[in-house]
């Protein structure tokens, strides 16, 4: 099972969920793909065993090839290119690196070379599980690529729990596209409330179902999630409350979640009820909040 978190904006608890999941449950695999920030790997004391490079093709021009024709310009869908005074410019951040201007310049002024793009890391961490992450470079914009080599690190026989990047834009698109059940974590504010509905609507267009999980679940105003759950008929299914002690861990590296025999009862819980929504997708929200312990 593909099991992907998100959120709809970050510092809302997801990468904790994902760590304290991917510790409690059976047979794990974890992967981030919050490539700009990576940080599962922070809280699982990885023994880094793998470390690739990831490039993409990008062109590069040739002035001396080039003749002004325009061709280059003219076939690129996303102006990444221009030509300005028998020099073509390309705008590295617009390139989706098709391909296609190396392809129809007649004068081969534009080849493709290599570029990296980031790393990927895979590495065993605490309690055995397997944790993959990609790390974008810094000056990189383009990283469906890295978030798709991440994602074939998936295993079929185990638990495969995705950390997304956090929003709705293309690269949470990316790493949440094909899972099997996404839980998107949220708290129980309107800012909270607003993401929720805007990732919900992403994940109806995916044609991916999804729980809510409310972190922080004591602050704020519960009842705002639990109205629009109810309405949507999108089952909450876990609510954890605020904890001092667990927040000063986390700020020393250490999530302490999964070493609470009664959360992981309820992590396990909630596997259970993710399976059977998945045999039976129309069962009600009212029902699996009558399951839940
Ligand atoms: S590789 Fe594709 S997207 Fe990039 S500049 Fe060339 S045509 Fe445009
Ligand atoms: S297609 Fe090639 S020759 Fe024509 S403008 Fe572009 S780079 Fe120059």
């Amino acid at each position: 099972m593909i099991l992907s978190i998100a959120s709809g904006k970050g510092g809302t608890g997801k990468t904790t969920l994902a760590v304290s999941l991917a510790l409690a449950l059976d047979n794990t695999v974890l992967l981030d793909c919050d490539i700009e920030e990576p940080n599962v790997h922070l809280f699982v004391q990885p023994e880094i065993r793998n470390e690739q490079r990831v490039e993409v093709p990008a062109p590069r021009f040739i002035k001396e090839r080039c003749t002004g024709c325009g061709k280059c310009v003219e076939f690129c869908q996303f102006n990444a290119l221009a030509l300005i005074k028998d020099e073509v410019l390309i705008f590295r951040h617009l390139c989706h690196n098709c391909g296609g201007c190396t392809i129809v310049c007649p004068e081969n002024a534009l080849p493709a070379e290599m570029v990296e793009i980031g790393r990927l890391y895979k590495a065993r961490g605490l309690g055995g599980i397997d944790v993959i992450w990609g790390a974008i470079l810094p000056h990189q914009v383009r990283g469906t690529k890295l978030i798709s080599e991440v994602k074939k690190n998936a295993n079929p026989s185990a638990i495969t729990i995705i950390d997304c990047p956090p929003g709705t834009a293309h690269p949470m698109v990316k790493a949440v596209d094909g899972s099997d059940f996404c839980l998107l974590v949220t708290e129980p504010t309107l800012f909270g409330l607003n993401d929720l509905k805007l990732s919900v609507e992403t994940l109806r267009l995916l044609d991916i179902p999804c729980g809510i999980v409310v972190n922080r679940s004591n602050l704020g105003n519960i009842e705002l999630i639990e109205d629009y759950a109810r309405k949507e008929n999108i089952p909450i299914l876990m609510k954890i409350p605020y904890s001092r002690e667990f927040a000063e861990a986390y700020s020393r590296g250490t999530i302490t979640l999964a070493q609470d025999s009664q959360w992981v009862a309820q992590a396990r819980q909630m596997l259970q009820t993710i399976t059977e929504l998945r045999s039976h997708p129309q069962r009600t929200q009212q029902t699996q909040q009558t399951k839940r312990t």
